[in-house]
């Protein structure tokens, strides 16, 4: 499958994408969509064996060093533009939800209240159209298309996804775009030149991430009575993909205030106090009654207790303030329906997506 491409996408929740000034949008920003795209490629790439340059030492093409990495030939680096163009066609005007701020009272031994604050993103319910127009000739279009699929079914567009922003789904799961990618046949890189251990230790790879979903139950709680209404509204069930955040950050909480614990807390959990987001390993939202989300954690000899103590958190969390769980992560005792061979993982996650 080639550029070029044309995705129709609905908003499931609000979308944010920023603008030029970081905390006013104005529009849909393909810069934003771009840069979740490429860390899609990259962790998809590297599940497939591919050696890819990260963030923190791109490839640089000059007359030295002619070869860069499959996604720096897709994507650009320095010295090599990038082989495509991504343009947000809107259908109609920009309407924006109502940003919130909510404060989670119901937390004891805390000296300050857990407070989120939910800029005013696109309302959901908004269609675009993401056009993807070729520039010059590229290998691997197939890879990134398939990210893209990936990225619309199993992830989300643009930022504040940790709060559940940027879900969306297609207008028509039959449009074209769709019906080819569940025809493209992944090709693992032959002879697989990278080192599986290696490449595991701090880069997103598609094969250490997880998904999780679960239908709310029914409750009359009184964490919801407890939380402060200021700026929106503040819902059950709508915040209790919070509610699930606050319990997992409770329950990673170390007893003894031991450092290296309180460090891994707040490398999974992020940094969700003020207006400030960092680094939380796993984003989710409500949709429909249900909670679904995604996350990633590196996989290594020395994280490996480290990933199992909090995914094993986040999925018990799960189960307590959900029915009909459903959880896939490849190569863990957390799933036991999924295939076990990688190729066949990735089937599934293109032939069944969940929402
Ligand atoms: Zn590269």
């Amino acid at each position: 499958m080639k550029f070029p491409v044309t995705v129709s996408l609905k908003a499931q929740t609000p979308l944010w994408t920023g603008g030029a000034d970081k905390d006013k949008m104005t529009c849909l920003r393909a810069t934003s969509i771009l840069g979740g795209l490429r860390f899609w490629s990259e962790s998809l790439l590297r599940s497939l064996g591919y050696p890819v340059c990260y963030e923190q030492d791109r490839c640089i093409q000059d007359q030295d060093k002619p070869l860069v990495c499959s996604c720096c030939r897709l994507f650009g680096c320095t010295g090599l533009s990038r082989a495509f163009s991504l343009k947000v066609e809107d259908n109609e005007a920009l309407k924006f939800s109502k940003g919130r701020k909510i404060i989670f009272r119901h937390l004891q031994h805390r000296d300050r209240l857990p407070t989120w604050f939910l800029k005013p993103g696109i309302q959901a319910g908004h269609t675009f159209k993401l056009r993807l127009t070729p520039l010059r000739p590229a290998d691997n279009q197939d890879t990134a298309l398939a990210a893209l699929y990936l990225l619309i079914h199993w992830g989300a567009l643009g930022a504040q996804d940790q709060y559940g922003y940027g879900f969306v789904a297609p207008v028509d799961e039959n449009a074209d775009f769709f019906e080819k990618v569940r025809k493209i046949t992944l090709q693992e890189d032959s002879p697989r030149t990278t080192d599986k251990e290696n490449h595991r230790v701090s880069r997103p790879d598609l094969r250490d991430f997880f998904f999780f979903s679960g239908k709310i139950k029914e409750r009359n709680d009184p964490v919801f009575n407890d939380i402060i209404r200021n700026g929106g509204q503040c819902n059950y069930p709508d915040d209790v993909p919070i509610e699930l955040r606050c319990a997992v950050r409770s329950r990673l909480r170390p007893q003894n205030g031991n450092r290296q614990a309180q460090e891994l807390r707040h490398q999974f959990c992020g940094n969700v106090m003020g207006g400030t987001s960092h680094g939380s390993r796993y984003n989710l939202t409500q949709l429909n009654g249900k909670i679904y989300g995604w996350g990633w954690y590196p996989r290594n000899k020395k994280q490996n207790a480290d990933r199992d103590q909090c995914l094993n958190a986040l999925q018990e969390e799960l189960g307590r303030i959900c029915t009909a769980t459903r959880w896939k992560e490849f190569d863990s005792q957390r799933d036991n329906e999924s295939s076990a061979e990688w190729n066949m993982y990735l089937n599934e996650l293109i032939a069944n997506p969940w929402r």
